[in-house]
């Protein structure tokens, strides 16, 4: 199999990493190359500058707002952002919610939704998981009664990415109490600011505020609302799940925080010599290193048989666990090099509210938050586990 790219697309590589030198605002650049934390705003900021390029949703269908790439120039495009450091495109919008409307929304939900994903217009967040449903999602309790025109809402989500910023949730409803499980469910559009809705922040170990707990309260829904038939949502809910996946291993920004490790590793000193010459450290990025470079190839072939199927299969479980624990390897071996300069714990330096950081290394200032933080990684999109039973049983067929 060859692994290299072909001179159209390494021509279509320099155009984007040309585009992104030119467009990168520094600020962003300098926030997503340090490990500090975005604000709503960079997020939005970004987002509207790839828009104007029309590059914002290079997975959709052309005729959508869509770029007409190929599955591998998609693959080159976040590479080349991971690389050159840029804010992500949140994928609640653009690579969720929008692919369930293309395929099951009906026209007047495309006209009006597709446009203000594109736009960032609207910010969304996922309405799935419960205090009792997560793994086994099928078991929402959430319920939605229709009363004539509308929906009524009565319930509770959590682990609601970034909620606190949406103006709209993609929500999945009990609209059957009677049926099996799975066939009770429905896909709901939820305006965020209907009145009855509550959200409450959930902090996390690192002191951030990404996650909440959101409460439905005799909500109103309009039935117009509804994506598809009400209690398909089983089936709406899965094609979205199949879409997080793809994209989850992060190749890209692994390689870059390899970089990174490397370089603060040659920089940090242990026993009269650099970290990166000791041994015992050196065989252990080593073996991230090897594990990142088969983690590439992987990703390389499952895009080339994705090109000729449509959807994105099982292997997508391979790309997420190996992805992620690579992931949490490179947070792990970031701190054992920061050693004692990641402790301090400096808010004001990780908000970007402080040109330096107060103890005094602005790299390893960081660290520890971003090692916490990325514990998540493993849980969310399916745990780690959830994924090697998909494994066992789609892909090894036990
Ligand atoms: C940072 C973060 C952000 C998130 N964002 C969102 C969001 O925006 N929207 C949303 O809807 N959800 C979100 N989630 C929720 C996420 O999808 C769930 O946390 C995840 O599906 C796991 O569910 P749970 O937390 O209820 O754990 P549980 O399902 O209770 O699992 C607990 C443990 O048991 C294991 N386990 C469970 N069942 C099995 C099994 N059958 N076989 C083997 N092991 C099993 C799990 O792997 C896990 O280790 C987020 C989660 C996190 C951590």
């Amino acid at each position: 199999m060859d692994f290299s790219y072909s001179p159209e697309d390494l021509a279509f590589r320099d155009k984007v990493r040309a585009w992104l030198a030119q467009n990168l605002p520094a600020d962003l650049q300098h926030k997503a190359l340090h490990h500090q934390r975005l604000k709503r705003d960079d997020y939005v900021r970004w987002h509207r500058i790839v828009h104007s390029q029309g590059w914002v949703a290079p997975n959709w269908p052309v005729e959508h707002g869509g770029t007409g790439w190929t599955r591998l120039q998609q693959h080159i495009w976040e590479e080349e952002c991971a690389r050159a450091g840029t804010p992500p495109i949140l994928p609640f919008g653009v690579n969720m919610v929008a692919p369930v409307l293309i395929a099951f929304g009906n026209e007047e939900q495309k006209r009006h939704y597709l446009p203000r994903i594109l736009s960032c217009e609207d910010w969304w967040c996922q309405g799935y998981s419960e205090p009792g449903a997560g793994s086994d999602l099928a078991s929402l309790k959430t319920r939605a009664v229709r009363d004539g025109d509308h929906y009524l809402v009565n319930g509770q989500k959590t682990w609601t990415t970034l909620g606190q910023h949406a103006d709209m949730m993609f929500c999945l409803v009990r609209t059957d109490p009677d049926a099996r499980k799975q066939e009770g469910i429905s896909f709901l559009l939820i305006d965020m600011k209907t009145p009855g809705i509550s959200v409450r922040p959930i902090i996390t170990l690192d002191e951030d505020h990404e996650v909440n707990e959101v409460f439905f309260d005799n909500v109103k829904v309009p039935v117009e609302n509804l994506v598809g038939e009400e209690n398909k949502g089983w089936t709406y809910a899965k094609y979205l799940l199949g879409h997080e996946r793809t994209g989850i291993a992060a190749v890209g920004r692994s390689k870059r925080e390899l970089t990174f490790l490397k370089r603060l590793a040659a920089r940090m000193q242990q026993g009269g010599r650099a970290l990166i010459e000791d041994p015992l450290f050196a065989a252990k990025l080593a073996s991230l290193e090897i594990d990142l470079m088969a983690l590439e190839v992987t990703v390389l072939r499952v895009l080339s048989q994705e090109a000729k199927r449509k959807a994105p299969g099982p292997e997508a479980s391979m790309l997420k666990v190996k992805g992620t624990e690579i992931q949490q390897r490179l947070t792990e071996l970031m701190v054992e090099a920061a050693g004692p300069l990641g402790l301090p714990f400096d808010p004001a330096y990780l908000e970007g509210e402080a040109a330096h950081s107060a103890g005094g290394d602005d790299d390893a200032a960081p660290l520890m938050p971003y090692y916490f933080n990325y514990r998540k990684t493993s849980i969310y999109g399916g745990s780690n586990e959830i994924q090697k039973n998909i494994i066992t049983q789609m892909i090894l067929g036990l």
